[in-house]
């Protein structure tokens, strides 16, 4: 697989060096130079593979020769060993649930392909990878528990003191082993440029084999392909072969994922990209200017995002025709007062409970329903967390019937460790000199 920039098309870097480079120098973002097309007989009989096998052969089409085959199994078969399953609550209306993995939210499927992947190319006396990752929330549980106990790695999270839910920050402080957890006092954009700083320090640097995992890798873009094909699969055994998907959205990957499906043939009739106030691509949907905005805070925080970091992907994909993007993505956004609206509707009509970043999403699938149903054509909208990830949002009699699966109740009986810093660069620069 060869990968240019977006900023510099004639790039050219391998797979390996995509991965663990995150970016291009050129501040651009890697994209495969052939997107391949998977052949009809694979598309049309999706429903005769079970996931693993469809990631597989997904994978394998993008990758080619860069990792051997049976490599490519074992990655996935270790990366990939949850569901993702299909569920009907009326007709024409499905969810895809994504959350089924050990951190409770769809980033599982990328923290996880890409931690093994990373792992797979450190060659053996190879300095021991050091995982950098700034979080809000969910981003830092997926990859700490995508890395936890994957040999030659080390993961320093930092988060925002007090700023994430009780569930994500035992998520990130209670693992021990290869990953530790640092409290800046400050915000997630402190953590963020913390961060940052340390990529660009020559000390650090010559010291450290430094690395990101950030949405971004192209590592991590790869296996969110994988349950699209596997949603459309599942809903061919029930005679189903028209489908749309709706998508909640805040730094595009997941709809960017989606959208490369689409490019590598699976036969998606439309795409919704579902987002909270921060509505940057919907309104560029609608008005054709991109204009990023200062992020807005909304009850789905996962998605508070004023300027997509993969959007430059998705402006790539269809850069031969942008039409052709607004022919087949419509965007929607909603307010905090909606999202609960929607909560309490699918709670009352599907007896579901959903978390805001997924009601965001039914919303929209069903104003589009409302405006374009067709009888042949499920909507499948998809559900990125699990609820109980976000207990503060329910009003009470919802929040009752919201079930805390065993691994979260694990959690409260863990032990807290964490280091806290100020958000000044030198005092955090010691810290991992320090704690070599
Ligand atoms: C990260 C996240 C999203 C947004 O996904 P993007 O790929 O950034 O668009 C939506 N919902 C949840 C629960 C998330 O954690």
């Amino acid at each position: 697989m060869q990968l240019y920039s977006t900023k510099n098309p004639s790039t050219r870097v391998s797979f390996k060096e995509a991965v663990f480079n995150s970016m291009p120098q050129d501040k651009g973002l890697y994209m495969p130079v052939v997107i391949p097309r998977l052949d009809d007989k694979f598309l049309n009989h999706l429903d005769e593979y079970t996931l693993p096998e469809i990631a597989f052969n997904v994978a394998k089409a993008l990758i080619g020769e860069d990792i051997p085959d049976n490599d490519l199994k074992a990655i996935i078969k270790d990366a990939i060993n949850f569901l993702a399953p299909v569920v009907k609550l009326e007709e024409n209306v499905f969810v895809l649930e994504l959350w089924h993995g050990p951190s409770l939210a769809f980033k599982d499927f990328g923290a996880r392909f890409m931690s093994r992947v990373m792992s797979y190319f450190l060659e053996k006396g190879e300095k021991q990878l050091d995982v950098l990752v700034a979080t809000s929330g969910d981003t830092g549980g997926a990859v700490a528990l995508g890395f936890l106990g994957v040999p030659n790695t080390r993961v320093t999270i930092l988060y925002p003191k007090d700023k994430v839910s009780d569930v994500q920050e035992l998520q990130l402080t209670t693992n021990g082993h290869n990953i530790r957890a640092v409290e800046i006092d400050g915000t997630f954009d402190d953590c963020q440029a913390l961060v940052k700083q340390a990529f660009t320090d020559a000390e650090l640097n010559e010291k450290f084999r430094l690395t990101s995992a950030n949405s971004i890798n192209i590592a991590r873009l790869i296996p969110q392909t994988f349950y699209y094909f596997n949603a459309y699969a599942q809903l061919l055994k029930q005679g189903i072969d028209k489908v749309i998907f709706s998508v909640p959205s805040g730094n595009f990957g997941n709809i960017g994922a989606g959208l490369l499906a689409w490019k590598m043939g699976l036969p998606v009739e439309h795409f919704i990209a579902a987002t909270n106030l921060n509505d940057t691509v919907p309104e560029f949907l609608e008005t054709g200017v991109y204009q990023p905005k200062p992020s807005v805070a909304t009850l789905s925080n996962a998605m508070d995002v004023g300027d997509p970091s993969n959007w430059v992907r998705i402006a790539d994909l269809f850069k031969d025709d942008i039409n052709d993007l607004k022919n087949l993505v419509t965007g929607y956004s909603y307010n905090d007062e909606q999202t609960l609206e929607a909560i309490k509707f699918i709670n009352d009509d599907y007896n579901y409970v959903a978390c805001p970043h997924t009601a965001i999403a039914w919303q929209a699938l069903r104003d589009w329903q409302q405006d374009n149903y067709k009888a042949d054509t499920a909507g499948v909208f998809l559900s990125t967390a699990h609820p109980c990830k976000f207990p503060d949002v329910f009003p009470e009699s919802i929040a009752a019937k919201v079930d805390v699966p065993e691994q979260v109740e694990d959690l409260f009986k863990k032990e807290k460790k964490s280091t806290v810093l100020g958000k000044d660069f030198e005092g955090f620069k010691q810290y991992l000199l320090e704690n070599k």
